[in-house]
């Protein structure tokens, strides 16, 4: 089955064609400048296309993109008949959706209703399916949520200990991000250690521009480090992570600083980039460091060691753990900082075999033979994620 993948953000949409018999990505590619004047880019294995066209809506974009699959040239499919459904990434389905589901009006409804947890991405969500419905008919869609693989977490690991209340009236709680990714790793790395996810107690960590670790016990997700937004939990790119909530109101007072600009501080001008004075870029920071840049090791050093601590504290949750695994950007990529991160954890049996850990961007157990508790880099894959759960529900139908 041949299934259209689709990430639509408020000026942008970003589309895989995957299929399914061989889990590839057959075309991918992007729309940008939506409304603009508009930039699109699509590659397959015969093409690689970079061009301006005019694309003055989502339902353009959506055209251009069926207009390069089906080219001739440029294309990989000879009928739009061949995609068999379109699988859309879906950032917040709030308390409202707990798994992948068919998009109907009620459902569309009910994306709506969680605009206000993710104001910047899920109305664009809701452009691109209007999109597609006006442009694929009746093709059947599928919305698939990055929230979804966290709704298993308990109460006890998602409520804040603030007045009930604000739960009650405005689902202040934790809902996590990165789900289609921690979902995706977990699953990979039981299969790569031969074992069925309910087997396994696995610590996910994703660590890219945003990062976010997960618990999955027996394959489930009991507890993430991103919360209410995706601002919580680990130090990134530019984004503070954990701090203390009284310094949000102390620096708001003492530098009369509204809260709408103290949460781009915290979202924008925080995180390594704040720290470092240098780069909110990995590859920036070590660079940084080799020069001999002391604010650039404390940032580093600082990642690091609350990557650690989450590891740790997670290990505890579950009561045990049998796999680490390192996704996205830095995860995939960044061998030294993988070790660095594992060191602290020998008393608990992680074990790295150096050699097997110089990899990048590539699927392999990078733990030594005998580690107890075995460490795996995973890339990451949330369309394959999107494109399976897509599949599984049209194929119900
Ligand atoms: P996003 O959260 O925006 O999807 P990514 O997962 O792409 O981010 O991660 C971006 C981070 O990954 C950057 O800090 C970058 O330094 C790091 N990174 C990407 N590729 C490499 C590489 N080949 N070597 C080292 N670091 C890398």
């Amino acid at each position: 089955m041949k299934i259209l993948v689709i990430n639509a953000g408020s000026s942008s949409l970003k589309y895989q064609l995957i299929d399914m018999e061989t889990t590839t990505a057959l075309a991918k590619g992007n729309c940008d400048r939506i409304g603009l004047d508009g930039v699109f880019k699509h590659k397959t294995d015969r093409a690689d296309i970079k061009k301006e066209v005019p694309m003055k809506t989502h339902a353009d974009a959506i055209k251009t993109v069926i207009g390069a699959l089906t080219d001739p040239e440029i294309g990989c499919i000879s009928d739009l008949s061949e995609i068999k459904a379109i699988g859309h990434r879906i950032v917040s389905g709030g308390d409202i959706f707990n798994q992948s589901v068919l998009v109907t009006e009620e459902v569309i409804e009910g994306i709506d209703k969680c605009c206000e947890l993710a104001p910047l991405h899920n109305p664009a969500h809701l452009i691109g399916i209007r999109a597609c419905i006006e442009v694929m008919g009746d093709v059947p869609q599928v919305v698939v949520f990055d929230t979804a693989f966290h709704s298993t977490m308990p109460p006890k690991a998602y409520m804040y200990a603030l007045p009930y209340k604000y739960y009650e009236q405005y689902k202040v709680r934790r809902y996590g991000a990165h789900g289609t990714s921690h979902k995706y790793v977990s699953l990979r790395a039981a299969a790569m250690l031969g074992k069925r996810p309910e087997e396994l107690k696995i610590v996910t960590c994703h660590l890219g521009n945003g990062s976010s670790i997960s618990a999955v016990d027996r394959g489930v997700c009991i507890d993430t480090s991103m919360g209410f937004t995706p601002l919580a939990g680990l130090m990134m790119g530019t984004r503070c992570g954990d701090i203390d909530p009284a310094v949000v109101t102390y620096l708001m007072e003492k530098e009369n600083i509204p809260p709408k600009e103290f949460n781009r501080i915290m979202n924008k001008e925080s995180g390594i980039l704040a720290i470092s004075g240098v780069s909110s870029d990995f590859r920036d920071i070590d660079n940084a460091i080799e020069e001999g840049n002391p604010r650039a090791k404390i940032a580093l050093d600082m990642f690091e060691y609350q990557v650690t601590k989450f590891i740790g504290a997670y290990a505890a949750a579950m009561g045990g753990l049998d796999a680490i695994v390192f996704t996205a950007g830095v995860g995939e990529n960044n061998p030294d900082l993988r070790v660095r991160c594992c060191a602290p954890l020998k008393f608990m049996g992680v074990e790295m075999d150096e050699e097997k850990n110089r990899v990048r961007g590539e699927e392999r157990i990078v733990s030594s033979e005998n580690s107890k508790i075995k460490v795996l880099v995973v890339p990451t894959n949330e369309e394959l994620m999107i494109a399976a759960d897509t599949e599984a529900i049209v194929s119900a139908l």
